[in-house]
Parts: C-alpha cells; structure tokens; sequence
C-alpha cells in the first residue's frame, strides 16, 4: 500500500502556485496602478482577466474608470487628488469586505 502523495509539477492547489487566480482583493488593490498604466503587460493581463469574470470587481472598476476620466477632464492630471484617491480607497475597501462576506 503506496500512501505516499505523488508530487504532480501540474498539480493544482488553492493555497500555492495560484498565479493564473488573481484574488478579487488583489484585483481591487491593483486597480490603480491598472489605470495609471504602472503594471507590466502580464500584471494587466492578470487583472483584465479577473475583471473579465468578476461582476463585483468589474462594478468598482467601472466606477474608478469614470472617476477617473472626470478627474482628467476636470484637472488635466492624470493622478487623482489626495482627497479623491483617499475616498475612492475607502469604497475599495468597503467593497472588499462585502466581496470577503460573500
Ligand atoms: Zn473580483
């Protein structure tokens, strides 16, 4: 009787290795760094790809995305003021709890 668990290089496991997973907290984190075109290609497929899948992320994102506009129309910058950032951050993170409450 071979009880030993055979170490698979493809095995799938939730807990490690879940590079192709992006985690919708992560995903909301990164947002940011998404519009202000600060990610590498493969960190922005990451994100794309989760957004792709995740109504709740897709909902923030598309909020930020309209902030941000408004914000480049409005100032010219491409950064958001402190305040702004500060009070988008918030929602973020409100949003976060109610992604982790499920
Ligand atoms: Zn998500």
């Amino acid at each position: 009787m071979s009880d030993e668990t055979t170490d698979r290089p493809d095995t799938t496991t939730p807990t490690q290795g879940a590079d192709t997973h992006t985690d919708c907290s992560e995903a909301l984190l990164r947002v940011y760094e998404y519009l202000d075109g600060e990610l590498g290609p493969e960190e922005v497929a990451k994100i794309q790809a989760h957004l792709d899948e995740c109504g709740p992320c897709l909902k923030e994102y598309d909020l930020d995305t309209t902030l941000k506009s408004l914000i480049k129309r409005s100032c010219g910058s491409e950064r958001a003021p402190e305040a702004l950032r500060l009070t988008i951050m918030s929602r973020i993170s409100m949003t976060m709890i109610q992604v982790d409450r499920g």
